[in-house]
């Protein structure tokens, strides 16, 4: 057996960039099914730490680790910003979705949430399934957005939120929430991005859809009357109002450029693919409606759903997004600086009346 190097170990994990205020990480292993996971909990102030579980072939455990402390400290950013009384954590499994994940795996990911005594409350994410999370299941409680805990499918309220902060972000920039004949670019049309387009087209916006699947493109245009664009124009169409709902980094160096849209409001979740091009947007006077914030109604419907509920409680956290989204947007313009800044901002000073707060 390898010796353990404490030194290269501390810089390996507790000098990692990505190490902010974390308060567990655990490295979680199971001999039987293979299972190779990585817990991390970021921020318990607002309550127990809720984040999804993702299931990917990272090329090299570091990777892992960076994905795992990035993405659960975006959760309480997310959580606290959501209103929601919940921390940030999440979980990595790195295996191959496809051939190497097992419902023995995701059982023993199951015990290992179990072990943390509800402190992380786990969910589905990218690689796992509603069959997954069942597994999960069998070995603890602390499991949310099952059949049994939840209402199914997030996307449906991840859209309502998105339409609730479109109209927010024209009443910034028009003044106004009416879509009508307001002509909209949405890029990505999947559970989230056709949902969001159906809802322009019942407020009577003009609809121009872009999609890499055909099936998803020629379903807008039947169902919708939208006009298609190549997916790679999708940013650069004449439109008010630009919708990205498919990958993140959509919003670069190479793109901003040639957005002629004055709103960037979209689902896809890490949009902005350096810190600066959130300020090269407002150099552009291009308003852009932060991810996180906008986007929630997943993790609302989520986190607030009850067995045997109706979706009102649900519905109305979400529909508050609009609401938040004005409070970010009209501090962004006073404070003179970005509002992905400003939602930071709000998410901490939340985190730091509820107690302790966080260091980032
Ligand atoms: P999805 O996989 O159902 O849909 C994504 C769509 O984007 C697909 O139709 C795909 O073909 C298309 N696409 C991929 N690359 C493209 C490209 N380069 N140009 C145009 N289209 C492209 O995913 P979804 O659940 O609708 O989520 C969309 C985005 O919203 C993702 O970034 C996701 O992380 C984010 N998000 C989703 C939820 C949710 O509740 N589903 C919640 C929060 C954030």
């Amino acid at each position: 057996m390898n010796a353990l190097n404490p030194s290269a170990l501390h810089s390996a994990v507790f000098d990692h960039p990505e190490m902010g205020g974390h308060e567990n990480i655990v490295f979680a292993r199971d001999r039987d099914s293979g299972l190779n996971a990585i817990i991390a909990v970021h921020d318990t102030t607002l309550g127990p730490a809720l984040g999804g579980c993702r299931v990917w072939p990272y090329e090299k455990p570091a990777d892992a680790l960076t994905d795992a402390l990035r993405l659960s400290r975006g959760m309480t950013y997310k959580n606290a910003l959501a209103g929601l009384d919940l921390g940030g954590g999440k979980a990595v499994i790195i295996a191959c979705p496809r051939e190497e994940k097992s419902q023995d795996m995701m059982e023993a990911f199951g015990g290992h949430v179990e072990r943390l005594s509800g402190t992380y409350i786990t969910a589905e994410d990218v690689g796992v399934s509603p069959e997954d999370m069942e597994a999960v299941a069998r070995r603890t409680d602390h499991v949310r957005g099952t059949s049994a805990t939840g209402l199914g499918d997030p996307s449906p309220y991840t859209a309502l939120g998105v339409f609730e902060g479109i109209k927010a972000s024209a009443m910034h920039v028009f003044g106004n929430v009416d879509l009508e004949g307001r002509t909209v670019s949405v890029q990505g049309l999947g559970h989230v991005g056709f949902e969001v387009a159906r809802q322009l087209a019942e407020a009577g916006a003009t609809l121009i859809v872009s999609d890499i699947h055909a099936p998803a493109v020629e379903r807008a245009r039947d169902a919708l009357g939208a006009s298609v664009v190549e997916a790679g124009d999708a940013h650069r169409v004449e439109a008010d109002i630009f919708v990205p709902c498919a990958l993140g980094a959509g919003l670069n160096a190479r793109t901003i450029p040639e957005i002629r849209a004055r709103i960037v409001a979209g689902a896809a979740n890490n949009q902005l693919q350096t810190p600066a091009d959130g300020i090269a947007l407002k150099r552009r006077g291009i308003l852009y409606a932060p991810d996180y914030a906008i986007n929630a109604g997943g993790v609302i419907s989520i986190a607030l759903a009850k067995p045997g509920e109706d979706d009102g409680r649900v519905r109305a956290k979400t529909l508050a997004i609009g609401e938040t989204l004005t409070r970010i947007f009209e501090r962004a313009a006073h404070e003179d600086t970005t509002p992905e800044m400003v939602a930071d901002k709000m998410a901490e000073e939340r985190l730091a009346q509820a107690g302790q707060g966080t260091d980032s």
